[in-house]
């Protein structure tokens, strides 16, 4: 029996299981929110060549849990989006140009890479009065009014309620009986971050074509290279086999081709990613004293840039729903998962059949599928005010507006970024003391 396995169990009222972004973010939101939170788990590994393209309302979020500087230092803002239709059907479709200037925005929204971004959220947890420990859950115990978690080196955990931020295979989920749905595409995603000769303007532009999307997303500058775009580029397997097999000088001249040369020759910087593409859906997305956000609960291709924005609306519905609640109140508790659990089926519903949808009409050649996309193309280039409608819906879908994305703070006990009152530090405190006396979610011994 290890060392650790006798040890006295950490106790919390949060347990949030998974130190991904999706769980970095949920602990943060969490734990501004005044919650007593541990995070568990080991930090995720280097994702070469990825970055993750950020959006009006995931900005809302970072600058709610206190991350945005950072992450806008580390990021290139995204103004312009432009979708070509590049798969040769009959009829010619017009490229749709989107720009954030058209609803308002200075930007859609960020591109960062997956590494900078898990490092920043990393050392805001650390700052925060988080409890983290690095080591896998090995098993969960549902019954009763706790749940423990068995971590792989013998210790225990107690918590009055889990987030499951633990990935696609999560055991928290399969111990809390949760049912999923799998399936694959004859897909490979490769990733890479490029320098190349031309400005990118801030655009990012995604070439439709018959083996998906090929993407280039802009990057800020660095050092020498003045421009640089990441690039995901969805491909069959066999493909994927090819080209990864290819000297770099030639799949530089490939990726040059296929971007029809409008940045210039391009030098491929980082690693190659490679990922393959796959779904995933739930039968439901909280079980007693759990919820489920991020992966462990949705996956799709990355198409239009919306898995991890997607988990972080996840993470602020949830916190939005246990705001008010006494997790000790099971009656509270399941009436707050209930809510969740419809606020979100919807939003996660529409993006994971929205993405299934365009891939399958871009890798299945089906001349009606072929009018029906190239109609959608047409219609929004002609129509200011379905474009608009679709913009602001890409970027801050009005379903799902919980707190943390319109920009408010959390309810308390903080006060920041309001100025202080003469005398409002010593309410402050007093306010701070009464709430852990009382029976309520913040006292510190529950
Ligand atoms: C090529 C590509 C490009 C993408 N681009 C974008 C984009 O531009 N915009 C966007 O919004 N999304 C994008 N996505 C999607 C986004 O990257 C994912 O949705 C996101 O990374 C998922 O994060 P997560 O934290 O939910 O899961 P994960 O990153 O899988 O994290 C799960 C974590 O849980 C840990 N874990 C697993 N088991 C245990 C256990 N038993 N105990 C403790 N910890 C455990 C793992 O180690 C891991 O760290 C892209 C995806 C791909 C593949």
């Amino acid at each position: 029996m290890s060392e650790t396995a006798g040890a006295a169990p950490i106790e919390t009222q949060i347990l949030v299981a998974g130190a991904g972004s999706t769980g970095l973010a949920a602990a943060l939101a969490f734990a501004r929110a005044g919650w007593r939170v541990t995070l568990a788990g080991r930090p995720p590994a280097p994702l070469p060549g990825r970055t993750v393209a950020l959006f009006e309302a995931s900005v809302r979020f970072l600058e709610s849990i206190g991350a945005l500087e950072a992450v806008k230092a580390a990021a290139c803002p995204i103004e312009t989006i432009r979708m070509i239709d590049d798969t040769d059907q009959l009829l010619p479709v017009p490229d749709l140009v989107m720009r954030a200037e058209e609803i308002d925005l200075p930007a859609f929204g960020y591109n960062v890479s997956n590494d900078e971004l898990t490092a920043i959220l990393q050392e805001r947890a650390r700052a925060e009065s988080i409890e983290i420990v690095e080591a896998e859950i090995a098993d969960y115990d549902f019954e009763g009014d706790l749940v423990a978690a068995r971590l792989a080196d013998g210790r225990r955990i107690e918590a009055q309620f889990v987030i499951a931020a633990d990935g696609r295979a999560s055991r928290a989920r399969n111990a809390a009986g949760i049912d999923t749905k799998e399936w694959t595409y004859p897909q490979i995603a490769l990733t890479a971050l490029l320098r190349h000769e031309l400005p990118h303007d801030n655009i990012s532009t995604e070439y439709h074509t018959r083996s998906g999307p090929f993407t280039l997303v802009p990057l800020p500058a660095c050092g020498e290279a003045e421009n640089r775009s990441s690039l995901v580029w969805l491909m069959s397997p066999r493909d994927a086999r090819r080209r990864l097999a290819k000297p770099r000088a030639e799949l530089e001249y490939e990726l040059e081709d296929h971007a029809h040369g409008k940045l210039g020759t391009m030098t491929i910087e980082s690693d190659i990613g490679e990922f393959r593409m796959g779904g995933m859906q739930v039968s439901r997305l909280t079980a007693g004293r759990l919820a489920l956000v991020g992966e462990t609960c949705h996956v799709f291709p990355p198409i239009g840039a919306q898995g991890l924005n997607l988990s972080l609306r996840d993470v602020a519905d949830l916190e939005d729903c246990l705001a008010s609640v006494d997790l000790r109140n099971e009656r509270e508790l399941s009436r707050a998962l209930l809510r969740y659990e419809l606020q979100r089926r919807a939003d996660i519903g529409f993006r994971t059949h929205g993405v299934d949808l365009l891939n399958r009409s871009l890798i299945i050649p089906y001349l009606p599928i072929d009018l029906i996309r190239g109609a959608g193309f047409v219609a929004m280039t002609a129509l200011g005010p379905l474009r608009r409608a679709v913009m602001r819906e890409g970027v801050a879908p009005h379903l799902a507006r919980p707190r943390l994305m319109r920009g408010e703070e959390p309810r308390e006990p903080r006060l920041r970024g309001k100025r202080p009152r003469p005398g409002a530090e010593l309410v402050g405190a007093a306010r701070e003391a009464l709430a852990l006396l009382r029976p309520g979610r913040r006292g510190a011994g529950r």
